[in-house]
């Protein structure tokens, strides 16, 4: 079956779909993208996600490429052409075309919308039982990790340090030994007295949509959350810890710079919350609703 992507306002054969060679994102990393999880063919936390690329497109004065509910049915139908049942959209937006010069082009060019998908199988039981394993390096990253820029060479340099070092993820710690996020994840710790940390979405991390729907889970089903940073000797400490992705959902981190976790195995606790966001957000579609981004920017 062809696989599709959607390019210079057309679906395109995936392997015949391609951007101009001065494209600002190409030349500068002028952009942000977004991932957006697709389960059973239903896209899961839509309207954060797309309230998430507006707000990182304001930030960065990139307009909108197209109206939200154009980029829905854009987005919806790469899903029917590509007939994908799990796994996620990629979105990209760019400021556009123009000669090569750092500054805002004057002549505003029209933003570039990029748009693939790719099918994902779903996490089996064996890998969630043994968890992920993650390494601790410097968070080398800029001050603005709250905008979801393409613009991702410090997170490509721990993703990849940590596959040399048999491992799935990096845990960054700024200069003050607390962990900031994943390369591609949030983090988050239990502590032994049952209380999940994550840390505040300020400019130092990504807000991320599963962390936004979970918080929002655990608040309805009434689990104790800390809004507070924590630090590397914490997380080395803690009884039970765990990440958050869209695309890995609630996955427990059994092993940090070697050292077991806890007992060493997916913390009761973790795996709780990993069934009820299943549950609830990605099967049962009662995630974040419009607007919740901004207002967790706030917390
Ligand atoms: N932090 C970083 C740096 C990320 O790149 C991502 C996802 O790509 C996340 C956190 C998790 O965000 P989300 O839950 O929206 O996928």
């Amino acid at each position: 079956m062809p696989r599709y992507a959607y390019a210079n306002g057309r679906f395109r054969p995936h392997n015949q779909a391609s951007v101009h060679i001065e494209d600002r994102g190409y030349q500068f990393a002028d952009g942000v993208y977004e991932v957006v999880p697709v389960h059973k063919g239903q896209v899961v936390d839509e309207e954060p996600h797309l309230d998430r690329l507006a707000r990182s497109l304001g930030e960065l004065r990139i307009d909108m490429p197209m109206s939200r509910h154009a980029l829905k049915l854009v987005s919806h139908e790469l899903i029917r052409r590509n007939a994908l049942t799990n796994g996620f959209i990629y979105m990209q937006v760019t400021r556009g075309v123009a000669p090569r010069d750092h500054k805002f082009p004057k002549a505003k060019p029209r933003p570039a919308l990029t748009m693939t998908t790719r099918q994902l199988p779903a996490k089996s039981d064996a890998q969630v039982d043994s968890g992920f394993a993650v390494i601790t390096a410097p968070d080398q990253r800029w001050k603005r990790c709250d905008i979801k820029s393409i613009s991702l060479l410090p997170n490509i340099l721990a993703k990849q340090q940590a596959a040399e070092a048999g491992c799935d993820e990096a845990w960054l710690i700024d200069a003050d030994g607390n962990v900031t996020e994943g390369a591609a994840t949030n983090a988050w710790i239990v502590t032994d007295d049952k209380k999940v940390i994550t840390r505040q979405a300020d400019a130092s991390i990504l807000p991320g949509i599963t962390r936004l729907s979970l918080t929002q889970v655990m608040a309805r089903a009434g689990y104790e959350l800390e809004i507070r940073p924590f630090s590397q000797q914490e997380a080395m400490n803690a009884t039970e810890a765990f990440l958050t992705s869209s695309t890995n959902f609630v996955m427990p981190v059994t092993r940090i710079d070697g050292q077991p976790v806890g007992n060493g195995h997916p913390g009761i606790l973790t795996m709780q919350l990993r069934q009820t966001y299943i549950d609830e957000v990605v099967t049962g579609g009662r995630g974040a609703a419009p607007g919740d981004v901004y207002r967790s920017m706030a917390v």
